[in-house]
């Protein structure tokens, strides 16, 4: 597989790759509980597996940086082994990053995000550092890039964590975090303020994950597939892709 995966390269080899990669791809994840089908790095390895595609896909116009394998996950920390960061903490890391790859003559990031709860911070370091560092910078929640597909085949009331989509996903780009003998169906909590106002477009309350599912997942596993998955990542890096090519230039 060809790419610039900047942790399995040598100085020499990323000299080489700096002449030609524009774009420095930061994959951020989060080590969260996925109910009982799904290991906790689950949002790592599918950022981690996508940006590598990525890689592939958009050669040699992008170095792919070590994968941030923490997020932002308060909501789960009910949950046994959830380790969290603050928000600071994870605006530093890409500050630290930013500010180290610009030493080294990039002037373009992308960061892609696989967990949801990250995409705030994200979006005030983006700011930031776009600002401070004068450097371009552009983010993604990478399944953004593939909602149609989403909603052409998704049909849960409620989804977006350990559900058919992340499942689905995970078939495709890490099989060997599924615990295909429990896909199980989310247990939601019915009963809380949290989960009536779980989906509306007008308020967000915070809230912790266990007052909106017992289980601690979301959807229905049961209806995710590596074919679902597929079709998700392959249209996710055709968006994503066109747009490094135009970033690149
Ligand atoms: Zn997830």
């Amino acid at each position: 597989m060809k790419g610039y995966i900047l942790k399995d390269m040598t100085w020499p080899e990323i000299e080489e790759a700096l002449k030609t990669a524009k774009v420095a791809v930061v994959p951020i994840g989060a080590q969260e509980q996925h109910g009982r089908h799904l290991a906790e790095g689950c949002d790592s390895y599918r950022a981690e597996a996508f940006c590598a595609l990525l890689a592939e896909k958009s050669y040699p116009h992008v170095v792919v940086a070590p994968t941030v394998n923490y997020g932002i996950s308060p909501h789960h920390m009910d949950f046994p082994g959830t380790i969290s960061l603050r928000p600071e903490t994870l605006m530093a890391i890409l500050e630290d990053v930013v500010s180290s790859l610009k030493q080294h003559g990039m002037k373009k990031f992308l960061f892609v995000n696989g967990h949801g709860a990250n995409s705030s911070a994200i979006a005030v370091a983006s700011e930031k550092l776009a600002r401070e560092y004068d450097v371009e910078v552009a983010h993604t929640k990478f399944v953004d890039a593939a909602k149609g597909v989403i909603q052409e085949h998704i049909h849960s009331e409620h989804f977006g964590h350990a559900c058919e989509r992340e499942i689905s996903e995970s078939l495709y780009m890490a099989p060997h975090i599924v615990r295909k003998d429990l896909v199980e169906k989310s247990d939601m909590n019915t009963d809380t303020f949290a989960y009536k106002y779980m989906n509306n477009d007008f308020v967000k309350v915070v809230h912790q994950f266990k007052d909106t599912t017992h289980n601690g997942n979301l959807g229905d596993g049961r209806q995710g597939s590596f074919e679902l998955g597929e079709k998700i990542i392959q249209t996710a890096l055709d968006n994503l892709s066109t747009f490094i090519e135009d970033f690149a230039r």
